[in-house]
């Protein structure tokens, strides 16, 4: 120990000052501390964690439509816990063969278009005309980085949402959008399982997610409003080729003419698009939600074209289709996870990038490399 800080320390001992109180750290004063408490708030009594069930349980409950297990089971789902994934795969392939005996819609429109005014009546009507029970589930990009979910909340649709034959549960917020999308997939199963023979997805009209919601639905609605008159440059042709029906909403009071003029627009546009698969002619109406007018010719034309895909071999034929993409969707999502998360891999990127941003390697060969350590590794 060099002289000055022998000095340093006996000094210290003599005072009994915090060693950063010495003169030679000038200006700076640290005060002794105080003792912690073991915890702020000594009568707050620690969360009970919620207890697990087996996944026998969990789908003795779902099958007999029991909605707080339902409920227990989709937050499985949604869990990035692995304990709980573990659970949640398990529940869900337990589920599978009581499925598939729902009819899916998927329903799409731009903030403010009236998807929760619609859902709302939509929900009512369709219980109400049709019987069975009917869950509302959600896809929303945006709710990751909002830390909250958009769609599906419950209280944007007050009616439903106190219907003891719905079930709505908002969209799940965690992971990407094929994450995000997975997810709301393996929630129709448990829902269908439970009894919920009418599906609705929600989903915002702006970009990627409508992919998503149309590779599980059906059906898959698009609800539009008359606009300024140039409605048709602001939609994207793919979204318009993908919808089976497009509903003009707010067709009501003065702007019930407008809505009309936008409707007979979207059906000359529709001309001009390649007959869909389905051999169904997509139709275009106007409606409005808030006013509850129209709602059952939107409904009638959703469940006159089941009856057409049901009878013309289309249903089935789409649902195929569908499984083979979620599991292709699967299989990639698995494989970029296990990527991503290869500590190897993890510890490479940065310098991969780097190199790549200083023109030292082209980004087919620092993808290569990274690939080939993976792999070979
Ligand atoms: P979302 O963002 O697509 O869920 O739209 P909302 O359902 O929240 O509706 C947006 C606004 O449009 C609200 O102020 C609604 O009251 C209004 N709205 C919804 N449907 C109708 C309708 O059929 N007619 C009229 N006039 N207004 C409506």
């Amino acid at each position: 120990m060099s002289y000055h800080n022998l000095e340093f320390t006996i000094h210290n001992l003599i005072t009994m000052q915090h060693p950063e109180n010495d003169d030679i750290y000038k200006g700076l004063t640290v005060n002794a501390g105080i003792e912690q408490p073991s915890m702020i708030n000594p009568y707050m009594k620690p969360k009970k964690r919620k207890r697990l069930f087996t996944p026998a349980e969990y789908v003795e409950g779902i099958v007999k439509g029991d909605i707080t297990m339902l409920s227990r089971a989709v937050t499985l789902v949604e869990s990035l816990l692995p304990e709980h994934q573990a659970i949640a795969q398990e529940v869900i392939e337990k589920c599978l063969p009581h499925t598939g005996q729902s009819v899916r819609i998927g329903i799409s429109g731009v903030p403010g278009a009236g998807k929760s005014t619609s859902i709302d009546a939509f929900g009512l009507h369709v219980l109400e005309r049709y019987g069975g029970k009917l869950a509302v589930l959600a896809i929303d990009p945006s709710s990751e980085k909002t830390k909250g979910s958009i769609l599906g909340d419950k209280t944007r649709m007050e009616k439903l949402s106190v219907h003891p034959d719905a079930f709505i549960r908002p969209s799940p917020s965690a992971g990407s959008l094929g994450g995000v999308a997975r997810k709301t997939r393996e929630t129709i199963v448990l829902c269908e399982a439970a009894g919920f023979d009418k599906i609705f997805v929600e989903t915002v009209g702006v970009g990627q997610s409508e992919t998503a919601v149309h590779s599980m639905v059906d059906f898959f609605l698009l609800i539009q409003l008359a606009g300024t008159g140039d409605e048709l440059q602001g939609i994207k042709r793919g979204i318009m080729e993908m919808a089976d029906g497009i509903v003009i909403n707010k067709a009501d009071g003065d702007n019930a003419e407008r809505a009309e003029l936008a409707a007979s627009h979207f059906r000359n546009a529709l001309h001009l698009f390649p007959a869909p698969e389905s051999g169904w002619t997509p139709q275009v109406l106007t409606y409005s939600g808030f006013y509850g007018l129209r709602i059952d010719q939107v409904w009638t034309m959703v469940f006159d074209y089941v009856d057409f895909v049901k009878k013309n071999g289309y249903f089935d034929h789409r649902r195929n289709e569908q499984a083979k993409y979620w599991m292709y969707e699967s299989i990639n999502e698995a494989l970029r996870d296990s990527f991503y998360h290869n500590p190897t891999i993890a510890s490479l990127l940065t310098c991969k990038e780097r190199q790549v941003l200083d023109g030292e390697l082209t980004s087919f060969v620092a993808a290569r490399q990274l690939l080939d350590v993976y792999f070979k590794g």
